[in-house]
């Protein structure tokens, strides 16, 4: 599925890769129980999370940027899970992946970049130019995660082509799309700030995964690596959030668009109304 919105002259297509189910309290091992029992809404029937794979394609007038590109692999689409919808979600909006000319990585897991190569390991954007903090590439690639990791393998024919771009600190990578460090889930995770007409997207990344952590921001997910810089990092953004900030989180429910806003008591996170159209 894609939803989409417009902020500026941006349309921001939110498009779901794939999606898989966690047990919350397992994937949120500090939240408590009995809060997910008066948040039932966000559970299955059996009791657990629907957590989604999106990516976020941001159109304006001369250029499409996409952050980050999905699952990949052959595509899948049950109840339970499912993988690889990008390439057909691009087909449905006419978006040619040779026109995709920039594609952010917010960070190296694989749900995150898996989606740049075709079964046969073709780069499915083949004139993008990759962009990747250095500090993330290095722990992937080198130490203890090398062997497990697959960052390497799955990397390789971008940088053998070319075409893999490393930033170092917050870097505006197209004229009003900034690469913002929010390290803590992965050591180099970045999320995207973008800007148009005065009007400002908050591409998050991984660094939340749910929208109860707007209210619970010293919940860790299970994959964080550094939970205690992670922990901060979320406290930081969500407090440098405006309530006209348009969020965009690709684990939050679809579209996973919406504002942050405060009342008295508590921080929560509201869904706007994307416009959906269905996948052909
Ligand atoms: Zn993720």
């Amino acid at each position: 599925m894609i939803w989409e919105t417009r902020f500026g002259s941006i349309t921001l297509f939110a498009i779901e890769d794939g999606w898989f189910h966690v047990q919350p309290t397992e994937w949120f091992p500090e939240s408590d129980p009995s809060i997910w029992r008066t948040h039932a809404d966000y559970l299955t029937t059996d009791g657990r999370l629907r957590l989604s794979m999106g990516c976020f394609l941001l159109a304006g007038p001369d250029h499409w940027v996409l952050v980050d590109s999905g699952r990949g692999g052959p595509p899948l689409a049950t109840n339970e899970s499912g993988t690889g919808q990008l390439p057909a979600a691009l087909r449905t909006l006419s978006v040619d992946p040779a026109d995709v000319r920039t594609v952010i990585h917010t960070h190296l897991h694989i749900d995150h970049f898996g989606g740049n190569l075709t079964l046969d390991r073709q780069l499915v954007f083949p004139n993008a130019q990759f962009y990747v903090h250095r500090r993330e590439l290095d722990y992937w690639t080198t130490g203890p995660q090398r062997a497990t990791s697959g960052v390497s393998e799955q990397l390789a024919p971008i940088i053998d082509a070319g075409r893999l771009q490393l930033v170092d600190r917050d870097t505006e990578v197209v004229s009003g799309i900034t690469m913002v460090e929010t390290q803590g889930h992965t050591p180099g995770h970045m999320s995207v700030a973008a800007m148009s007409e005065g009007q400002r997207t908050f591409i998050t990344g991984d660094v939340t995964h749910h929208p109860l952590q707007a209210e619970y921001p010293e919940w860790n997910s299970v994959l964080d690596v550094k939970p205690s810089t992670a922990a901060a990092t979320r406290h930081r953004v969500f407090d440098s959030l405006t309530s006209d900030t348009l969020l965009a989180a690709g684990h939050y429910p679809r579209p996973g668009l919406g504002h942050v806003t405060e009342d008295d008591t508590r921080r929560h996170f509201t869904p706007i109304a994307a416009a959906a159209r269905t996948q052909t």
